[in-house]
């Protein structure tokens, strides 16, 4: 007898025919779907949703992979890097407004000045707002006295996509170089958890040549991994980019948004109390993407606080959203939408993934 989707979501057995046959689920199975995440958020994380305020530092980038749009060799940006005024304004802003959290997010550079930057940044910002703000980070590949020297100095959690967990697919979508290897990838992923950070990975869907088998792997990557928070996001193609050339193979973005829905959904039910971010794509495609991912499972949301003059040139793929407004907007704008959801916004809590303290305590 074939699978039903009561049998498979009453077993919660994640084998990969079984995720493969949630990843295609439509109708009333998909409806089922969504249904169980939804009962799974409020039971183990409730619904309350957590800001992170996003400041992106600088689009310069020494690496190049072929689907983002502030790759180094993309010449049709202007390139640049905040000043330490405009991250302490952006950090205030957060403070005032009870953010709790930040996201500090940059191309990826790895040299002791860099490094220093950013160490100095921590500093300033642990000291400005009293140690009050979670801050996570997400800079790329960086080596083990660095995320050290940046744990040291105030860093808490730290971002760092797998992208794909297939290796071969890993290798389609990067240049084939010491830069962009796979195993360092994977590394540095499990030198954060060593580090002490709370740890998130994530991947892109839709990417080309990505097949339901991929993804049901990059759920089992994650729960292999037990990594505290998860970004995925639709793959939007970025037209200065070497990816664009298979813009006629990829799945409708519709298509895209809906796999999206389906794998936070999923993994809302395999990892129950993980952060589960609401990301930006999901709104690229649909007006209430992020206010859709809510609803199946999602419950980090991260507003964007980069000053509205360089929004413009941290788009990572076309029609990014909000690149025209200023973060007050984007606060207002937000709340209604996180309201409409049926959620609830946690100013004042830092809303760390209770998965990591579960594991703590086990571990102690
Ligand atoms: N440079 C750091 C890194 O790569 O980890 C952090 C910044 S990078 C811009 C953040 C994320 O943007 C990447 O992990 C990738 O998943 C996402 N991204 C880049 N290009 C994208 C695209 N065309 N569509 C969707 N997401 C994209
Ligand atoms: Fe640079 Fe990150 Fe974009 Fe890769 S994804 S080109 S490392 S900013």
């Amino acid at each position: 007898m074939g699978l039903t989707i009561d049998a498979v979501l009453g077993s919660e057995d994640f084998s990969k025919e079984n995720l493969i046959f949630l990843l295609q689920s439509q109708g009333e199975e998909r409806t089922k779907l969504f249904a169980k995440a939804a009962e799974t958020k409020r039971k183990y994380v409730g619904n309350t949703v957590y800001f992170r305020g996003l400041i992106e530092y600088s689009n310069l980038c020494t690496k190049n992979c072929y689907y983002c749009g502030i790759r180094k060799d993309n010449k049709n940006i202007d390139r640049y890097t905040l000043t330490e005024k405009e991250v302490l304004d952006a950090v205030a802003y957060a403070y005032n407004e009870k953010y709790a959290s930040l996201v500090i997010q940059s191309g990826e550079i790895n040299s002791s000045k860099f490094t220093a930057e950013i160490t100095n940044l921590l500093t300033k910002i642990s000291k400005a707002t009293h140690n009050s703000m979670g801050i996570t980070l997400s800079l790329g590949e960086q080596d083990r006295e660095t995320l050290r020297q940046w744990k040291d100095a105030g860093g808490r959690r730290y971002l760092l996509r797998i992208e794909t967990s297939d290796e071969s697919l890993y290798t389609k979508i990067h240049p084939q170089d010491t830069t962009h290897s796979f195993q360092k990838r994977i590394n540095t992923i499990k030198l954060l958890r060593e580090t002490g950070y709370q740890v998130g990975t994530g991947v892109m869907i839709g990417l080309p040549f990505q097949t339901l088998e991929h993804l049901a792997n990059d759920l089992l990557f994650f729960r292999d991994m037990d990594v505290d928070m998860v970004g995925m996001g639709p793959y939007i193609e970025h037209k200065d980019t070497p990816l664009y050339v298979h813009k006629d193979t990829l799945l409708p973005q519709k298509e895209r948004f809906d796999l999206t829905l389906k794998m936070i959904a999923i993994l809302r039910i395999m990892m129950k109390d993980i952060n589960i971010v609401s990301t930006t794509a999901m709104q690229a495609i649909d007006p209430i993407g992020r206010e859709k991912a809510l609803k199946v499972g999602a419950n980090i949301i991260m507003p964007n606080l980069t000053p509205q003059k360089y929004r413009g040139s941290y788009l990572l793929y076309q029609d990014k959203p909000c690149i025209d407004e200023e973060a007050e907007q984007c606060k207002t704008c937000l709340e209604i939408r996180i309201r409409f959801a049926g959620d609830k916004i946690g100013y004042g809590e830092w809303g760390d993934a209770k998965h990591f303290f579960r594991k703590t305590s086990v571990n102690n």
